[in-house]
């Protein structure tokens, strides 16, 4: 293309300040440096994680920022030096990225790259500049992907060539919600056919790790969600038991304790809040149960635990995005999403255009998701 070099001016939904919704304006979108590319979105889904970016409760970000991180789009125009992309190509963003050189990338029991953009002291692009401007104001990159843009630009190490026939108005959720519910299951817990399975918080993320624990074949997955709208869908993406922790009289660890004997095999915590985070740990089989952290309590926040609880036998992990090598997996992941493997379409709710991104986070809010 012959335009490749040019400012862009297009929508971006842009946070000028902690606490404030977004406000949709027009940026200007400055043309890829050497090793970067400039992708145009297609479509983007709105994270639990973007909330968390408004609230304030990410540690150590600037503003204003262009927030997103889950996306779909194609290459625009590629900067020097680039080899892994190419204009026109399909792609979807990597927050968590794969630069294939680094210690952790070496490392094959190991996805969480030293580019990732939350080790770099400021959340701009690795010059130190921002690709983005709005009424004269330098505007603040987010993991690398700022997918709240019409036209965002990153590292090439941080996004995923996907094949040609992908739909991208569906699979922006394989950037973030459905590698990391699935993945928690598939790679950290690993879970094994015929055992159980307790999942706290039905949002993406924990319907993913519904998902994963299908596919692995557990005979039983226990979804708990003081939403009880999730159940429904939850059910058909293979819960075989719902439960309302509000309509208990007793502490859902107890009830998950006497439901399976001695615990669950594997619980996952997928909500971000301190007192589930210990349920979901106390919930597993004292012995050989296994824990994993999912979600994000917000910054600062400390968790006392009584040690006994791991002493007996239990392990607690965490899982950044599921524990996959992104640049290598998520390919194979929309692959399995075209051969129909899994249908992580069932995680969108809802469609609206870029101007509305403030009621998509009402509706996140508001557990309509
Ligand atoms: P979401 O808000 O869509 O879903 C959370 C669900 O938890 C909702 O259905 C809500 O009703 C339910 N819930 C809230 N409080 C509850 C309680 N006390 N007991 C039971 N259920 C409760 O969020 P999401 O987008 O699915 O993300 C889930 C979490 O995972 C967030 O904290 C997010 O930041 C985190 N996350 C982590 C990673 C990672 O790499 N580890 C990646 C993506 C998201
Ligand atoms: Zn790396």
């Amino acid at each position: 293309t012959l335009c490749c070099f040019q400012v862009i001016r297009c929508r971006a939904a842009v946070a000028w300040a902690v606490g404030k919704p977004l406000s949709v304006e027009e940026v200007e979108v400055a043309p890829p440096k050497a090793r970067e590319v400039r992708v145009k979105i297609v479509s983007a889904g709105i994270c639990c994680t973007d909330n968390h970016v408004l609230g304030g409760f990410f540690p150590n970000l600037e503003f204003p920022i262009i927030p997103g991180h889950e996306g779909a789009g194609i290459v625009e125009s590629i900067g020097e030096g680039v080899t892994f992309v190419k204009p026109g190509d399909k792609v979807i963003p990597l927050c968590i990225p794969q630069c294939g050189e680094c210690s952790f990338c070496l490392n094959p029991d190991s996805n969480f790259c030293i580019k990732s953009h939350l080790c770099e002291p400021q959340n701009l692009m690795p010059d130190k500049t921002s690709r983005f401007t709005c009424k004269g104001k330098q505007i603040h990159h987010f993991l690398w992907a700022s997918t709240f843009a019409e036209y965002t630009v990153m590292p090439e190490y941080a996004v995923a060539r996907i094949d040609a026939a992908t739909p991208l108005e569906k699979v922006c959720v394989l950037g973030c919600a459905f590698p990391t519910g699935y993945g928690a299951a598939i790679n950290t817990a690993k879970v094994k056919p015929g055992s159980t399975c307790a999942i706290f918080g039905l949002g993406g993320v924990g319907l993913s790790v519904v998902i994963g624990c299908k596919v692995a074949g557990a005979s039983r997955i226990i979804a708990i969600d003081i939403n009880k709208d999730k159940f429904a869908k939850a059910k058909e993406l293979g819960a075989t038991d719902c439960i309302n922790p509000k309509d208990l009289t007793k502490p859902i660890q107890e009830v998950l304790t006497e439901m399976t004997g001695y615990g669950v095999d594997y619980s996952f915590e997928a909500i971000g809040n301190k007192d589930t985070l210990i349920a979901a740990l106390a919930a597993c089989n004292m012995n050989t149960g296994v824990c994993v952290v999912i979600g994000e309590v917000p910054a600062g926040a400390l968790v006392s635990f009584d040690p006994m609880l791991l002493l007996t036998g239990r392990t607690w992990k965490g899982t950044p995005l599921g524990g996959w090598k992104m640049r290598d997996s998520i390919p194979k992941l929309v692959t399995g999403y075209l051969e129909k493997k899994f249908n992580p379409d069932l995680l969108i709710t809802h469609t609206l255009p870029i101007a509305e991104v403030n009621k998509g986070f009402e509706l996140l809010r508001g557990g309509k998701r």
